[in-house]
C-alpha cells in the first residue's frame, strides 16, 4: 500500500464544517494519535461509524466527528479516515498541520482519485472526469467538463482515426498496384489528408489553452517598481471578492497569489509582494522575481507611478516588456496631478494603457474586463471541444509530432509513411482508449482493404 496522505477535501472559507482526510497504510495508527473518544477502543473500532470525540490540537481539543474506512472498502481502496471538524479556514488547516506532523503526506492534486483508478474502484475515464469535476470552480470549467464527459472529443478524435483508417487502406492498393501514376495520384490525396488532421490537432491544442485557463484560472503578474500601488490595485481588485478568494497554492514566500472570479473564469493575480520589505536587495531581486512572472503570465500587469516621472526601476521592467504583446499599461495615482511622460514609442503595438487610481477604485472594473478580452475575446464559445487532461494534451502534441514527420517523408517509400501513419493513428487511440488492443488496428486496416 501506498504512503499515507492527507488533505482538506472541502472547498475552503467559511462553511458549517470541513471535512479532513487521510488515506494509506497508517490511516489508522494516525487516527489513534489525534483522536480519542469514549465510545472508541481501537482494537474493535468499526469501520463506517461515526465516532463523536476529540482532537488534539496541541493543548486544545477539537470536538469533531470521525469515521474509518477499512480497505479495499473506502473510496480509494486503502484504509481511509475522514474526521469531520467545524468550519473555517484556520481551524482546517490546523487539523490538517498536526496530521502532517504525525505522519502523513500533504495529498497532490487528485491523488486521492488517482489511488481509487490504481486501485482498480474507478476507470480512467472516471478518475479524468472527477478530477476535472473537483476542480470545477467555474461554470465555463464545469460546462467544459460535462462537454468531456459527453465523449465530445472522442467522437472528433475516432473521425480522425477513420480517415487514417482509409488513408491505409488505399496505401495498401498502391502497393498491390505499383504502377507509378496511381502512386503519385492517392500520395497527393494522402498528404492532404494529413494535413486536414494535423490542423485538426493543432485546433484541439489551441482550445486546450482555454481549457487551462477554465480549469487552474488565467495567471495576471502584477510588476512595478515598488510604492507605485501594486498591492493597493491588487486589493482594489480582489475588493468585496475576498470571501472567495481561493487558497493559495504553490505560491512561494516571495509572492502572492490571489484569486477572484470574473465572468466565470477564475482570474489569478500574482503580486511580487514578499520583497517589499526588504528595500537594499529590492532592485535586484525585484527585477529577478518579475521576470519569472511575466515569462508564466496570460496578461501582465505593468504598474506605474502616473505622479512621477519614470525612475530607472521603471524603465528597466519596461525594456523586460518591450517585446511582449500581452502586457496592459496601469497608470496608477491617477488622483494626483500626472507628471509621468510615457514614451510613446516604447508602449508601442498592442499595449493598451488604463488610467486608474487604486486609492479611489476609480477604473478598476476596466482592468478585469480589459484582461479578460485580451486573453478570452469577447466571450467564451462553450461549443468547443474542451481538453483539460493532460494525458489527452501529451498525445495530441505527440499527433502533431507526427504529422510534421509525415509530411517530411513525402519522398519515402509508401511502407515508411503507412508505418508513420499506423503510429499516428495509435498515438490518438490513447484518447479514444483503442490502442490496448495491438491488433485492432490490423483489424480495421484489413476490412478497408479489398481484394486481401
Ligand atoms: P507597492 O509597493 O507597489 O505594492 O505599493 P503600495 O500599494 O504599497 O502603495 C504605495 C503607496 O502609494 C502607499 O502609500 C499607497 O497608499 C499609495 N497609493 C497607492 N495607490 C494610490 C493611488 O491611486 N493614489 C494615491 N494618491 N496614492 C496611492
Amino acid at each position: 500500500m501506498n504512503d499515507t496522505i492527507c488533505a482538506i477535501s472541502t472547498p475552503l472559507g467559511r462553511g458549517a464544517i470541513s471535512i479532513v482526510r487521510m488515506t494509506g497504510k497508517n490511516s489508522l495508527e494516525i487516527m489513534r494519535k489525534v483522536f480519542s473518544s469514549k465510545n472508541l477502543d481501537y482494537h474493535k473500532i468499526i469501520p463506517r461509524y461515526l465516532y463523536l470525540g476529540n482532537f488534539l490540537l496541541g493543548d486544545a481539543v477539537e470536538r469533531c466527528l470521525a469515521v474509518y474506512f477499512k480497505n479495499p472498502n473506502s473510496y480509494t481502496g486503502e484504509d481511509m479516515v475522514e474526521f469531520q471538524v467545524h468550519g473555517g479556514t484556520l481551524l482546517t488547516q490546523e487539523v490538517l498541520n498536526v496530521l502532517l506532523e504525525n505522519g502523513c503526506r500533504l495529498a497532490e492534486n487528485g491523488e486521492f482519485t488517482k489511488r481509487a483508478f490504481e486501485n482498480g474502484k474507478i476507470s480512467l475515464d472516471m478518475a479524468e472526469s472527477v478530477i476535472a469535476e473537483i476542480n470545477a470552480e467555474s461554470e465555463a470549467e464545469l460546462r467544459s467538463t460535462l462537454g468531456l464527459a459527453q465523449g465530445r472529443l472522442n467522437g472528433k478524435i475516432r473521425l480522425l482515426q477513420e480517415s487514417l483508417t482509409e488513408t491505409l487502406a488505399e496505401i495498401e492498393a498502391t502497393l498491390d498496384y505499383p504502377e507509378e501514376d496511381f502512386e503519385e495520384l492517392v500520395k497527393d490525396k494522402i498528404f492532404k489528408n494529413i494535413e486536414n488532421v494535423k490542423r485538426e490537432i493543432q485546433t484541439f491544442l489551441e482550445n486546450a489553452k482555454n481549457a487551462r485557463i477554465m480549469t487552474q484560472g488565467l495567471n495576471v503578474a502584477i510588476v512595478g517598481a515598488p510604492n507605485v500601488g501594486k498591492s493597493s490595485t491588487l486589493n482594489a481588485l480582489i475588493g468585496e471578492d475576498r470571501a472567495i478568494v481561493t487558497n493559495i497554492e504553490g505560491t512561494t514566500r516571495d509572492t502572492l497569489t490571489e484569486s477572484i472570479a470574473y465572468n466565470g473564469i477564475k482570474i489569478n493575480f500574482i503580486d511580487t509582494a514578499g520583497i517589499r520589505d526588504s528595500k537594499d536587495i529590492v532592485e535586484k531581486i525585484g527585477i529577478e522575481k518579475s521576470k519569472k512572472s511575466i515569462d508564466n503570465a496570460d496578461v501582465v500587469l505593468f504598474m506605474l507611478d502616473a505622479s512621477r516621472e519614470m525612475n530607472d526601476f521603471d524603465k528597466q521592467i519596461e525594456r523586460l516588456l518591450e517585446d511582449k504583446d500581452n502586457v496592459i499599461t496601469i497608470l496608477n495615482k491617477c488622483d494626483l496631478p500626472i507628471k509621468l511622460q510615457k514614451n510613446k514609442q516604447k508602449t508601442q503595438k498592442k499595449q493598451e494603457i488604463i488610467e486608474i487610481s487604486a486609492l479611489n477604485e476609480q477604473n478598476i472594473e476596466k482592468i478585469k474586463e480589459t484582461i479578460f478580452k485580451k486573453v478570452l475575446g469577447e466571450d467564451i464559445d462553450y461549443s468547443k471541444t474542451l481538453i483539460t487532461s493532460t494525458r489527452h494534451i501529451e498525445a495530441l502534441k505527440e499527433g502533431l509530432q507526427i504529422c510534421n514527420e509525415i509530411e517530411k517523408s513525402k519522398k519515402q517509400s509508401m511502407d515508411i509513411v503507412a508505418m508513420l501513419i499506423k503510429n499516428l493513428w495509435n498515438v490518438l487511440g490513447k484518447i479514444t482508449g483503442e490502442t490496448e488492443n495491438e491488433d485492432i488496428i490490423d483489424l480495421i486496416f484489413s476490412k478497408f482493404c479489398l481484394g486481401k
